[in-house]
């Protein structure tokens, strides 16, 4: 079975059987670094286990000491092109830096980052984007490449600089192969994870905005985590950040490797249904997640079904099961039956029943 190395990443460590964590990354400009820290910290809350900001400058490398004090969860930096803002990162105190070794410059450079984190102990994730390969840069011909070509010329970029650091006595590597096509992706980190054990880092890159984005990391995501590949995960979105924590830990829940929260397991409803379920279901979500009762550490599985045909079985499976009649529904806890319940009293109940629940654990 494949099991990487376990690396220390702040005050948590990845790899080596931990469960998956889940990270983000922040939109605000790092330099403003109380926005920053007020973004992370609302992050925290809803379960980001990790958090990435950009370094674009040395103004914003300069901030990062404060917003690590500030924040609870490991820091990580984020740096291209400039093998300074990596060195005066890692000075700063961050939990790990993220480099794209194809856009830092020399061997030269990616030495001296090497030799910055060694004295700080900080951990460093190798990012491979299949955007940012060398060989593309240098023949538009290539362009051409099938996904199995693409991976393994991301494979081999990787190894290249893996090699680099591996010969300066340093193993505290993540590393990160991303593409925004899932075969790519797929194919490029299963190469690499044949070739070493460091912890894996998952995410498609430019995956889009929420719908078409969420489906491709999971579809990604899936297929490695089912292979034991990936030791952290990032749903990269065109929206707010809180999507992709949201997203992160749907995934990681869907593939029973995380529990966490409320499940709300409901039915697509069809002509047997007498009632809105749709609609009842997108005001149960709505308030879960404003009450932050969806997102609470222990899990629990809600069933809100359309009719009687399937819904008592669902539901008798649930914690807390609700099955829909003619204007009215079903209650049951842990699969027995409680009480009949109106249609335009089913959230209020069910948000009741939920709370009841999680004070008596
Ligand atoms: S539970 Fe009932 S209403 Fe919902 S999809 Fe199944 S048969 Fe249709």
């Amino acid at each position: 079975m494949y099991k990487t190395k376990k690396i220390k990443i702040g005050n948590i460590f990845i790899g080596g059987g931990e469960p998956v964590r889940v990270q983000s990354m922040t939109k605000t400009k790092t330099i403003d670094w109380r926005s920053t820290v007020n973004q992370i910290k609302k992050l925290e809350e809803i379960g980001c286990e990790i958090i990435r900001v950009a370094v674009p400058d040395m103004p914003s490398a300069k901030v990062l000491s404060k917003i690590k004090k500030n924040i609870k969860i490991p820091l990580v930096a984020d740096i291209h092109f400039d093998w300074r803002l990596a060195v005066e990162s890692i000075n700063q105190g961050v939990d790990k830096i993220r480099i794209n070794p194809g856009n830092i410059g020399s061997r030269e450079n990616i030495e001296k980052v090497v030799i910055a984190a060694k004295k700080r102990k900080t951990p460093i994730r190798i990012g491979v984007n299949a955007g940012s390969l060398k060989i593309l840069k240098k023949s538009e011909g290539m362009l051409k490449m099938s996904s199995l070509q693409m991976a393994e010329q991301m494979a081999s970029e990787i190894m290249e600089n893996i090699k680099i650091i591996e010969r300066m006595n340093f193993s505290d590597i993540v590393v990160s192969l991303k593409s925004n096509d899932v075969q790519t992706t797929v194919l490029a980190n299963q190469l690499v994870s044949q070739m070493r054990n460091y912890p894996v880092h998952l995410g498609i890159t430019e995956a889009g905005t929420e719908f078409p984005g969420i489906v491709k990391s999971a579809s990604a995501f899936g297929i490695l985590l089912n292979q034991k590949i990936g030791d952290t995960i990032r749903v990269s979105l065109s929206a707010a950040p809180e999507e992709e924590v949201r997203a992160g830990w749907e995934i990681l829940k869907a593939l029973g490797l995380r529990k966490r929260g409320v499940e709300i397991i409901s039915c697509p409803t069809c002509g047997r249904c007498e009632i809105d379920l749709i609609k009842i279901v997108h005001q149960l979500e709505k308030k879960l997640l404003a009450t932050r009762y969806s997102l609470l550490a222990t899990p629990l599985k809600v069933a809100v079904m359309g009719c009687i045909v399937n819904g008592p079985g669902e539901a008798k499976g649930a914690d807390i099961g609700i099955a829909g009649g003619k204007g009215f529904g079903l209650l049951f806890k842990k699969g027995k039956p409680v009480k009949k319940i109106p249609q335009s009293k089913w959230v209020d109940e069910i948000i009741r029943e939920i709370k009841n629940v999680q004070k008596k654990i």
